[in-house]
């Protein structure tokens, strides 16, 4: 029996990365798949073939997180194709470097417009939706451990990230009540075109592994795994949840 069997999740951002990783972890056990990214790529129809050989169905939407229509128009596309959401996964996400003394208006902005108000965005028309269907739901929100430790020259990511994750836990009050849990997940250092730089240079990722105690850098089946499980009947009574995917990082 597949775990995820008859369900409909959006994803946003799963053109690659950790977005791939949780829209192939959900086919795998037979939810149907809302793909997508902010322009129409190969990347993102790839996606949807692999779901298909998977024995699941998918489609990809084109909608960029930080926009209001765009937002509004992806669960629009999801319900007219299966007649239903069940599960919103806020992923997209941006990481631009830089302290304060280095960021301009425009940076700042940017960062806090995709991995902020697209996670409110993203939010905001899910909820909409599911209170519609009187079903409940779950909504998952990819924020980081920069969004609970501090992390030196990406002070506009780690402020989006902590709004990201204390945003899900009051959102979670607000609809507890409507059987819609709100959890977010925490990675740590993944292997993605996100942090690809940082992982090529030989120092930087010495130092990377060595605040890993698990030994190894995460990869997008991690997260994946982790978003399945907050994702089941068998998880609604987890909500307001951070749970931290990152090899023990912060555990130190
Ligand atoms: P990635 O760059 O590989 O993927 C991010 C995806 O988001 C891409 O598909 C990109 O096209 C998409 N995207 C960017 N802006 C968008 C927009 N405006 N609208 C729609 N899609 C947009 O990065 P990743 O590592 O897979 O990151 C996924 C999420 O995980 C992000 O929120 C990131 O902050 C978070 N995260 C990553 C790591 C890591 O180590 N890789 C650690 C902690 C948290």
């Amino acid at each position: 029996m597949k775990r995820l069997g008859g369900k409909v999740a959006i994803i946003t951002g799963s053109n690659r990365g950790i977005g791939k990783g949780i829209a192939l972890a959900f086919a795998k056990e037979g939810c149907k798949v809302v793909v997508n990214n902010y322009k129409e790529d190969n990347e993102g129809k790839k996606v949807v073939e692999e779901i298909k050989k998977l024995g699941s169905d998918a489609i990809f939407v084109k909608a960029d997180v930080s926009k209001e229509k765009d937002m509004k128009n992806l669960v629009k596309k999801a319900v007219g194709k299966f007649g239903k959401l069940d599960i919103m996964v806020n992923n997209a996400g941006i990481l631009v470097f830089g302290t304060v003394l280095d960021l301009t208006e425009k940076d700042w902005d940017k960062q806090i417009d995709v991995n902020l108000k697209g996670t409110f965005l993203g939010t905001k028309y899910a909820v909409e939706q599911m209170k519609k269907q009187g079903k409940g739901g779950r909504i998952i929100n990819i924020s980081s451990i920069a969004g609970l430790v501090g992390f030196p020259g990406i002070s506009a990511y780690c402020a989006s990230k902590g709004a990201v994750t204390e945003f899900t836990r009051e959102v979670a009050l607000d609809h507890a009540a409507d059987g819609i849990t709100v959890n977010a997940i925490n990675p740590g250092v993944i292997q993605t075109d996100m942090t690809k730089g940082m992982l090529d240079d030989k120092a930087t990722k010495e130092n990377l592994l060595g605040n890993t105690p698990v030994g190894r850098v995460g990869k997008p089946e991690d997260i994946g795994n982790a978003a399945v499980f907050l994702a089941l009947d068998e998880s609604s009574f987890i909500t307001g949840h951070n749970l931290v995917v990152d090899g023990g990082w912060t555990a130190r």
